[in-house]
């Protein structure tokens, strides 16, 4: 059997997943090829509706697809904490503090990319990651509980056009007057 696996669950390791599936759908289900996709996040974020999520248009849930429902048993759930190329494994750091060896015959890295925090000086003070959920809904409550936030927000918001920040707007200075 030949054992495929790829590490990443944001757009580039699920279209690989699905392509792959696609081309090779007839050897999986024979089981002479097995294709299997790590993710740490049990979840695709959809970032093309950060806007509406941060306005409050659409709740952070609604970006996220289910990735144990998407992929079924092809998914397992942890962080890659490094890959050996001699020995051909994966090595994944499960939720539950369990260090599994995923064996490959191919493997793909799709980790995407992550923001420079360390390398540009006040952005770990000052900047905020919208990549996952966790930050996102971070940011959301402290615009939504925090009124010197709630200020600049309102400051800001009044320089765009943005009809969804306008709304947000609109909500933000009704609670706090
Ligand atoms: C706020 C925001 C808004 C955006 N809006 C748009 C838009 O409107 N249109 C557009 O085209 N693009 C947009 N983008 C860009 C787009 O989201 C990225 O180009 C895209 O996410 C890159 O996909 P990726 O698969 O390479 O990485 P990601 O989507 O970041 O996925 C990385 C995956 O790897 C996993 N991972 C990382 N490290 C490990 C590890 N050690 N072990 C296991 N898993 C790991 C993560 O959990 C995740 O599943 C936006 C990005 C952001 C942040």
């Amino acid at each position: 059997m030949r054992r495929i696996v790829i590490v990443g669950g944001g757009y580039a390791g699920l279209h690989a997943f699905a392509e792959i599936r696609k081309r090779l759908g007839s050897r999986i289900r024979s089981g002479d090829v097995s294709l299997t996709l790590v993710a740490k996040d049990p979840y695709h974020t959809y970032h093309g509706w950060t806007g509406e999520v941060i306005s409050g248009r659409l709740s952070v849930r609604s970006t996220l697809t289910i990735l144990p429902t998407l992929l079924r048993g092809d998914y397992v759930e942890g962080e890659v904490q490094g890959i050996d190329p001699e020995r051909q494994v994966v090595a994944v750091l499960t939720p539950d503090g369990v260090n599994r060896d995923l064996p490959y015959d191919h493997v793909l890295v799709a980790t995407g990319s992550r923001d420079p925090f360390k390398r540009l000086p006040g952005l770990a003070e000052h900047g905020w990651c919208l990549k996952n959920t966790r930050d996102m809904q971070r940011l959301i409550s402290i615009i939504t509980n925090t009124r010197a936030y709630q200020r600049d927000w309102v400051t800001n918001a009044s320089n765009h056009a943005d009809e969804r920040t306008s709304r947000r707007r609109r909500r933000l200075r009704e609670s706090t007057t």
